[in-house]
């Protein structure tokens, strides 16, 4: 380790505890969509406290619909979702510049009762922090501002401009991340620490979601062959899915990204709602869905595969063959990116990992999205998701592994210092 990776290490170790109890006041905050505005405007607050200038603005404010990448959202209210960038400018700026970037939105906790800990009480027990969105991506949030503060407690400052960007949407449009696009913010490399566990993510898959409005006949049911039962159509449409789906990972196996993991399209029929009464057949049957995509795949295209996919299957089915099914795409269309080899910002981060872990980082291909598409295809700005570990992401009693977001910290502290440079403060 060099003479300023020591002085970071000391720096992170000795602020580890204030980074904790940071993490656990992040994670108090119950931001499920809708509800992060609280979360945001207490992070706008500690970015301003540490000299940031703040740029505080909602959805509703940014223009961005027609850009490449945009969502098309439903029932959400954007004038509620704030977002954040912090910005420290270098008189002059020397080095190279960084947005760190990091979502705030967490994912609904299910039955509470099914938790060993309230979910938003945050509980430390051992190494482990639990509660909703400690792991995906609160640590993570934690990481990026904790590093920055490492370096300035070491009595250094990064010799170019930096943005820490807490964003929300992450969860079901990216739409946060495309608003600091459409902002404006732009830098010479980005780094999210999801919770990839010291790993870069190589590719991540793009995901589609969208919404099955079945209908049917009500009648009694001691009558049910006169009715048609608007939840047993849209099993039938879930199967077809599920056959398409396999279709899709069959062809999969000659991807060159995604070609050695097994079924990396996940099709996924998240929420139902439907019926009215257990003795009348259901009028009414509505389903969200979930979908991947490979990278390279438009989503175009993808989303013809579907319509067919849907029509298809109604054809052969009695009802729906005169009653179709609306077909409403509403949350992610997001797109699959691959972050390309060979990069100077991905070659400086791995030998901060290096130095921090000892051993070389390994790459993952992820079946889940994330916001790097955003800035990587897009905008060619390379965009590192790196960050710590954490397990049961969008599950019960999620966690972060607090040794490792030490580490990891130190890890993306020592990237900054070497990707911007630093100097005296
Ligand atoms: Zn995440």
């Amino acid at each position: 380790m060099t003479g300023i990776q020591d002085r970071l290490r000391r720096a992170v170790d000795a602020g580890f505890a204030r980074q904790v109890a940071f993490l656990s006041d992040l994670v108090r905050f119950p931001s499920v969509r809708g509800q992060e505005a609280p979360l945001q405007d207490w992070i706008a607050r500690q970015l301003a406290d540490r000299g940031y200038s703040v740029d505080r603005y909602t959805l509703a404010d940014v223009d961005m619909f027609n850009l490449p990448g945009f969502s098309p959202v439903m029932d959400t209210d954007y004038t509620r979702a704030v977002q954040v960038v912090g910005a420290k400018r270098a008189t002059p700026p020397t080095g190279r510049s960084l947005i760190l970037q990091g979502h705030v939105d967490v994912v609904p906790t299910g039955p509470v009762e099914l938790w060993t800990h309230k979910p938003f009480d945050p509980v430390q027990r051992g190494d482990w922090l639990y509660g909703r969105g400690a792991g995906d991506m609160k640590q993570g949030v934690a990481s990026m501002i904790f590093a920055l503060d490492a370096i300035a407690a070491a009595g250094l400052e990064p010799a170019a401009d930096i943005y820490v960007q807490t964003v929300t949407e992450e969860e079901c449009t990216g739409n946060g991340a495309l608003s600091t696009l459409a902002r404006g913010y732009r830098a010479d490399a980005v780094l999210i620490p999801e919770p990839t566990d010291g790993t870069i993510t190589r590719a991540h898959v793009g995901v589609m979601w969208f919404r099955l409005r079945v209908r049917g006949v009500p009648v009694h049911v001691a009558q049910a062959q006169a009715g048609s039962n608007a939840i047993m159509s849209a099993f039938h449409l879930i199967q077809a899915l599920q056959r398409h789906t396999a279709s899709l990972n069959a062809a999969a196996r000659s991807d060159p990204w995604f070609g050695g993991i097994p079924d990396p399209i996940k099709f996924n029929p998240g929420v139902i709602r439907g019926g009215d009464w257990a003795s009348s057949t259901p009028a009414w049957c509505e389903v969200d869905c979930r979908i991947g995509l490979l990278p390279g795949v438009t989503l175009e295209s993808a989303r013809e595969g579907v319509e067919r996919c849907v029509a298809e299957a109604s054809r052969a089915e009695g009802f729906l063959a005169n009653n179709p099914p609306d077909l409403i795409w509403n949350g992610f269309q997001a797109d699959g990116y691959v972050l390309e080899p060979g990069s100077e910002a991905e070659r400086v981060l791995a030998e901060a990992h290096r130095c921090v872990f000892g051993a070389a980082m390994e790459e993952r291909r992820s079946t889940a999205v994330n916001d790097t598409r955003f800035y990587g295809l897009y905008h060619r700005m390379p965009a590192l998701c790196y960050g710590p570990r954490g397990e049961n992401h969008h599950g019960f009693d999620e966690r972060a592994h607090l040794p490792t977001l030490r580490q990891t910290t130190l890890a993306i502290a020592c990237f900054i210092a070497e990707w911007c440079g630093v100097r005296d403060a």
